[in-house]
C-alpha cells in the first residue's frame, strides 16, 4: 500500500480483514496524508495540510468513520470579503439583501436573483458562464471572478463549470456550507482515527519511506516493489510511471501561520474574494473545535499556486492538456500488471473525504472479489476520466 491517507489505510484495512498481510509506506513521517492534524504548542489542534469538515450523505461511510473515533458535531459556515464588506457564503437571502441594500423576502430575493442572471445561458460550459448563469454579473465579479482567479491561475472562462457547480445559492437565512446531513469533526482530530484503521495485527506501517515502483532499494528511506505480489497505489499516477508523459498540473497552497492572543477572526474560514488581496482565505483552526478552549490561536493565510516539482500537490488542474495527458496515465496503468490505483493522487480528481473512503471500500471489494475469483486485480475500481 503505497500511501496512508484514507485511501490507502482504508483499503489496508479491508485486505487485512479479508485475511491479506498489508504493508503500508509513506514517504511523510506521519499518517493521514493531506487530513493528518497536530496539536500546536498553544493546544490548538491543526489542520496542518489546510480546513478538514466531515460531511457526508452516505449512511455507510459515516457509520465507518465512527468505527475509529468520536465524531463532533459541526456545522460549518464561511464568511467571504468583497471590496472591504464580510457576507455570508454560500450566497443567501442574508448576502443577497445586504449585497444589494434590500429587504427581499425569499420569492422576491429569487425574482429579483432570476432576472439578474443571464438566462441567455443555456448550456454552461465553463466556470465564467456557470457564475453568470447562476447569480448574474454584480454577484459573480463580487464572489467568485477573483477568487477563482486566485485559486485556480486562470482565468475563469478556461475553468469548467463544474467547479462552481460544487456551491449552492439559498434564498433563505440558510448558511451552512454544505448540504450534507452528516458534518462533523473528529474530537481528537483526524490523524487517531486514520491511526485506529491501520491498527491491525495484519497490517505493517513504514513511515518517512519512499516507494520507487521501478527502481532498486538504495536507503532505508525506500522500498521497491520485489516482494509484494500487488500493489495499490495512492501516490500521484505521472509518478509511478516516471512522469514519461510530463507532470500532471496541479496547485499547492502555501500556508502562512501566525499566533495570536484571544480571537483573531471569529470565525473558522474567512475567504478574500477581490483579486488584490494576495490570499484566498485565512482559516482560524480553534474555531473547528468549538468543544474546545484556548487563550491563544492559531490562523493560516492560504496562498496558492502552481505546485512545482518538489511541493505537496493539491488540486488537480484537469484542464484539456492535463486531462490529454491522463489519458494516456490510464492506458498505461490499465496495461501495467499487479497495480491498483485509487484515491485523490491515483486517480487525478478532486475527492471529498466522505468520497474517498467511499470509493476505498468499493476498490477493496472488487479487489477481493477478484481474488476470489482467482482474476487479475483491476487498474482502477472507478474510470478517472469520468
Ligand atoms: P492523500 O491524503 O494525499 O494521501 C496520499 C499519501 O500518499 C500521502 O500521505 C503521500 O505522502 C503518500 N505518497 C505519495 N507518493 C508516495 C510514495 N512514492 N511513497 C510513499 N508514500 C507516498 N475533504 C473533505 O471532505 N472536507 C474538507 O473540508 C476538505 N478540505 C480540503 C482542503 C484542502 C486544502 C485540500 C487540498 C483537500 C481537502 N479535502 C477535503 C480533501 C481531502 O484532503 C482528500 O479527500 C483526502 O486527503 C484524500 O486522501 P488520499 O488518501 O486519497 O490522498
Ligand atoms: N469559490 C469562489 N469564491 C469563494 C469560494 C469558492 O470563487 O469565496 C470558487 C473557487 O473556484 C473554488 C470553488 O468555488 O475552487 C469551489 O469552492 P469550494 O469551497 O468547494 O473550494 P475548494 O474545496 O476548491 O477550496
Amino acid at each position: 500500500m503505497v500511501g496512508a491517507g484514507f485511501s490507502g489505510s482504508v483499503v489496508a484495512r479491508e485486505l487485512a480483514e479479508a485475511g491479506h498481510q498489508v504493508v503500508v509506506f509513506d514517504s511523510r513521517d506521519h499518517v493521514a496524508g493531506n487530513c493528518h492534524t497536530a496539536r500546536h504548542e498553544t493546544g490548538v489542534m491543526v489542520h496542518t495540510y489546510g480546513p478538514h469538515i466531515f460531511h457526508t450523505q452516505h449512511e455507510h461511510v459515516w457509520r465507518y468513520i465512527n468505527r475509529f473515533g468520536e465524531m463532533m458535531p459541526y456545522r460549518h459556515t464561511v464568511k467571504a470579503i468583497s471590496r472591504g464588506t464580510m457576507y455570508s457564503l454560500p450566497v443567501n437571502l442574508t448576502t443577497i439583501n445586504q449585497f444589494f441594500s434590500r429587504d427581499f423576502d425569499p420569492q422576491q430575493a429569487e425574482k429579483f436573483i432570476a432576472e439578474k442572471a443571464d438566462s441567455s445561458i443555456t448550456n454552461p460550459v465553463s466556470f465564467e458562464d456557470q457564475g453568470l448563469k447562476f447569480v448574474g454579473r454584480e454577484l459573480y465579479e463580487a464572489f467568485f471572478a477573483g477568487y477563482t482567479a486566485k485559486q485556480w491561475g486562470v482565468d475563469p472562462k478556461e475553468l469548467p463549470a463544474s467547479i462552481l457547480a460544487r456551491l449552492p445559492v439559498r434564498f433563505n437565512d440558510d448558511d451552512s456550507y454544505f448540504n450534507h446531513p452528516y458534518q462533523a469533526i473528529p474530537k481528537n482530530g483526524y490523524t487517531p482515527i486514520v491511526e485506529a484503521i491501520l491498527d491491525h495485527p495484519a497490517i505493517e506501517v513504514r513511515l518517512a519511506t519512499r516507494f520507487e515502483p521501478h527502481r532498486d532499494a538504495k536507503d532505508d528511506q525506500t522500498a521497491t516493489r520485489e516482494k509484494f505480489d500487488h500493489v495499490v497505489w495512492t501516490g500521484p499516477i505521472d509518478a509511478y510511471f516516471g512522469f514519461e508523459y510530463g507532470r500532471l498540473g496541479y496547485r499547492t497552497l502555501d500556508f502562512a501561520p501566525e499566533v495570536t492572543d484571544g480571537d483573531y477572526q471569529g470565525h473558522p474560514v474567512v475567504n478574500y474574494c477581490d483579486v488584490d488581496v494576495p490570499y484566498t482565505r485565512i482559516t482560524e483552526h480553534k474555531h473547528f473545535a468549538p468543544w474546545e478552549s484556548h487563550e491563544r490561536t492559531v490562523v493560516y493565510r492560504e496562498y496558492s499556486r502552481l505546485c512545482g516539482e518538489t511541493d505537496t500537490p493539491y488540486y488537480p488542474i484537469r484542464l484539456v492538456k492535463e486531462k490529454e495527458q491522463l489519458l494516456n496515465y490510464v492506458s498505461k496503468a490499465r496495461d501495467a500488471k499487479a497495480v491498483t490505483f485509487v484515491g485523490r493522487l491515483g486517480t487525478y480528481r478532486y475527492l471529498d473525504m466522505d468520497v474517498t473512503i467511499h470509493e476505498a471500500l468499493a476498490a477493496a471489494e472488487k479487489m477481493l472479489e477478484c481474488i476470489a475469483a482467482k482474476k487479475p486485480l483491476p487498474s482502477f475500481s472507478v474510470d478517472p476520466m469520468a
